[in-house]
């Protein structure tokens, strides 16, 4: 089936003729029994809506099976040509209509539409929808597209122990032979992209705050590891942060948090009726990090109810309006309103990583993006639009302050309520808040792609004193924009070593100087972009990156000492530091970081560099380092601690050496035993998996974990075990799952994927180069936008080699591939030209 994709030019011709009063559905969810239904659901769909030009013509997005009714105005319309590419054609309209449609819609395993699953526990059947961006014309006929808001009435007729959850409370409910009819209350005017609805046996815990009415569903099989108090406690810290912060009241009817099986995303927005990754109920032990990213994600998506719901982008290309927002505020609230009072330490950590990574790819865009059509955007919810954009933010909230940026906020609720909004109108409210002219700093970090370099250069006297200071601030690559920087510079003395002076200044062109310094004693450490105002890569003067190698611990802020880790991670993507002296680096400075989230960081990215940055013949002797580190410090660690966790998690993915991987095994058989160490269900899987990569577990272990893990999630650590056992056979089985076989549900897809590749069987993978670029071109054409992505993303040729850069350069070569794949590709062509140039650095230093 090709995947319908809605161009900006016809939504702007759709916008501009019809207003749209409102949308009645009425939705059989069963099989006419009293039980679930199977493959396909009947969606009738009655809407209202009026047109600017009577005997005009437009269409009506829906993905049918087939059609019970359409009718326009009581004359039926024609869909013998109907294809859900197009919609349906509707003509002759009215300057008031009333369109009806009825028809049978497909359940989808992708996580677009209406999504069903089957819970293997107890056989249940559970449903969610997702439509963001543009698959609400899954569930009913609707004007797909953002600026066409309308209001939203349900009904469902549904199992009798079904709960259903949907944007409007619940007005009543009624018995319909074997089943249940559920009335929802009509709700505001809202974009289709952010109506839902949830429903299934799901396990339902409610609670009240300041007026607002609470829900925190999950699966029934999940509930016992469901802690709804925590829950609830970040969501009323919240309500009661945006309250204050905005100015303006919740907008919707009550509050429900749904975490859904089977989910894409972290999260979504739909109004007043959240969908979540059902992973964020914790069945084993994580970390705090874990809890705290949960946190940020809740908060995200409750600011999305101001930003994104309630004052909606009239278009794709503002995605940022609404997703920056959204992580910012996400983060101010969580540093100001709950217990992770460090919340920007992560922010520089999490998301600044993420955004100047892909700052740096040849695919980069400004953060006000031009989006020609619907598939532009599904490849566009990248580092730039979510953590650029939150970036550039608190920069620009550091340079207008905080209360001008907040009484902004307030003014732009108020005058777009429940309407549409372009940037054009953020900045008019910011310009009046403020009385800056904001268009010279909308043109440098909102309409320009790429990011700028900065570094101290000084000069001090006999006495050690700085006789000059500037900040010298560069553009690499080809977006050669020097921008306008609000930023501080800290100097670190001391023992132990702590900030002993800060100064905060505006830094314009390729150099600024720093009067404020001249005369003072040049400490230990100069820190570039303290407290993390700005968006730009740091580079550290030889003394500060001695300075932070020896005694980065001693520092008591996390924030610094995350901008330092930072800094150096940025020095070895980009081959100024070897990639065995970053490990050196973080191996003999994670000790002392006591920030677990920072610590985890650290690890994914020192595992990255060895698996991708080192030098081949060096990269096994990295990973032995690595993992007597490990052995070693899940030894030392507090018994029970997030540290410990995270030791033996490295531990299992990084054994290599006999002696390593017994120990992997004895703690999975029981025969080695660390005091306060829990072996929990995904602890059991991290350490087989770690032992089936090496080829010391295979099919009957991985056999006899999923017959004692018999969950969703079990079967989904049994697919990543299967496809990493090191065999062409295994090897083979999984790429035709992951790329064939339409039956794998986009969960299993992603485990299968996530396991298919690992740095210590390059050999086995070698052959995929050449059938992955056979291939893709297929996929992208035959599957749903989410599984083609996971595809092309996710099984990249891993192999880090000249071939397969002159493979993706062949592929590129060739005209006529669509625009939204061939960026995927460049990407990671992109990536693997970076890991050649590290691996040649890496090997100069051997
Ligand atoms: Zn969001």
């Amino acid at each position: 089936m090709a995947v319908p994709n809605l161009t900006r030019a016809d939504a702007q011709t759709r916008a501009a003729l019809l207003q749209v009063s409102s949308y009645d559905v009425e939705l059989d969810l069963t099989d006419g029994g009293g039980k679930p239904g199977d493959r396909i659901f009947r969606s009738r769909t009655t809407v209202r809506f009026g047109c600017q030009r009577p005997t005009a013509s437009t269409f009506i997005d829906l993905i049918a099976d087939g059609f019970h009714e359409v009718s326009l105005n009581g004359e039926p319309v024609e869909v013998s040509e109907y294809a859900p590419e197009r919609g349906i054609a509707l003509t002759n309209l009215a300057a008031e209509n009333t369109l009806v449609v009825d028809a049978d819609c497909i359940y989808t395993n992708t996580g677009e539409g209406l999504h069903r699953f089957i819970d293997p526990v107890d056989g249940s059947v559970y449903l969610y929808s997702q439509f963001e961006t543009a698959d609400a014309k899954r569930m009913y006929a609707c004007f797909d597209q953002p600026d066409l808001k309308a209001t939203f009435t349900l009904r469902t007729i549904a199992p009798d122990d079904w709960k259903i959850v949907s944007n409007g409370r619940i007005e009543r409910t009624e018995e319909v032979g074997p089943a249940t009819r559920t009335h929802f209350a009509t709700t505001m005017r809202m974009s289709p992209y952010i109506t839902a609805l949830v429903a299934g046996p799901y396990h339902e815990v409610r609670d009240r705050h300041d007026g607002i009415e609470l829900g925190v569903y999950c699966r029934a099989s999940l509930a016992e590891h469901m802690d709804a108090e925590e829950i609830f406690a970040v969501t009323k810290q919240g309500f009661d942060f945006f309250h204050e912060a905005f100015g303006y009241r919740y907008a919707f009817d009550k509050y429900d948090q749904c975490f859904v099986p089977e989910f894409n995303a972290g999260a979504m927005e739909n109004a007043g009726c959240i969908t979540l990754l059902e992973d964020y109920v914790f069945r084993s032990k994580v970390t705090d990090a874990s809890y705290e990213r949960r946190a940020e994600t809740i908060l995200h998506e409750m600011a999305h109810m101001w930003f994104g719901d309630l004052v909606t982008m009239r278009w794709w290309d503002d995605l940022w309006l609404n997703e920056s927002f959204a992580t910012y505020a996400a983060v101010l609230c969580q540093a100001a309103a709950t217990r992770w009072t460090e919340a920007w330490t992560t922010f520089a950590n999490v998301e600044k990583t993420w955004a100047y990574r892909q700052d740096q790819l040849p695919s980069t865009h400004p953060i006000a993006a031009d989006i020609p059509d619907v598939q532009a955007v599904e490849v566009n919810f990248d580092g730039i639009t979510y953590a650029k954009g939150a970036s550039v933010l608190k920069q620009l909230v550091a340079y207008v302050g905080q209360p001008a940026f907040l009484d902004a906020m307030k003014s732009y609720f108020r005058d777009h309520e429940f309407g549409n909004t372009t940037l054009a109108d953020l900045l008019g409210a910011l310009e009046k808040s403020s009385g800056r002219d904001l268009s010279h700093w909308s043109a440098q970090w909102l309409e320009t792609a790429g990011l700028n370099g900065m570094r101290p250069e000084f000069t001090v006297d006999d006495d050690g004193r700085f006789t000059s200071f500037a900040v010298l601030q560069d553009a690499p690559g080809e977006h050669n924009m020097l921008r306008d920087h609000r930023l501080a510079i800290g100097l670190y003395a001391g023992t132990p070593l702590r900030r002993v002076q800060r100064t905060e200044l505006d830094v314009a062109g390729a150099r600024t100087d720093v009067p404020d310094l001249i005369g003072q004693p040049q400490p230990e450490l100069v820190l570039v972009n303290d407290d993390d105002l700005t968006y730009a890569k740091v580079r550290l003067d030889e003394q500060s990156l001695a300075t932070a190698a020896e005694r980065i611990g001693e520092i008591a802020d996390s924030l610094p000492r995350a901008l330092l880790w930072s800094a150096t991670w940025d020095m070895t993507r980009d081959a100024e530091m070897a990639t065995r002296d970053y490990a050196a680096l973080v191996l003999h400075g994670i000790g002392s970081e006591t920030s677990i989230g920072v610590v985890q960081s650290l690890l994914l990215q020192v595992q990255t560099a060895l698996g991708s940055y080192a030098d081949p013949a060096w990269a096994p002797t990295g990973f032995g380092q690595l993992a007597d580190m490990a052995a070693e410090s899940l030894r030392t660690a507090a018994p029970g601690s997030d540290h410990q966790l995270a030791w033996a998690r490295l531990l299992a993915s990084s054994a290599r050496a006999p002696a390593h991987l017994a120990t992997v095994s004895g703690l999975l058989d029981g025969t080695v035993d660390v005091p306060g160490l829990r072996i929990d269900t995904d602890m059991r899987w991290a350490l087989l998996s770690g032992l089936v990569a090496m080829g010391a577990a295979g099919d009957a272990q991985i056999e006899a974990e999923a017959d004692r893990d018999p969950t969703a999630a079990g079967q989904r650590h049994a697919a990543t075990s299967r496809a990493r056992r090191p065999t062409a056979e295994a090897k083979a089985e999984a790429w035709r799952l992951a790329t064939e076989d339409d039956t794998v549900p986009n969960a299993t897809n992603i485990a299968i994927i996530r396991g298919f590749s690992h740095p210590a069987q390059r050999d086995l993978l070698r052959p995929y180069t050449a059938k992955y670029f056979a291939i893709i071109d297929d996929v992208w054409a035959r599957r749903s936008s989410e599984i083609a992505q996971n595809v092309v993303v996710g099984l990249f040729p891993p192999v880090v080699e000249q071939s397969t850069v002159d493979a993706a350069d062949a592929w590129l070569a060739e005209e006529d591939k669509p625009p939204s794949l061939r960026r995927l590709v460049l990407e990671g062509r992109d990536t693997t030209a970076r890991c050649l140039r590290n691996q040649v650095r890496d090997a100069a230093a051997g």
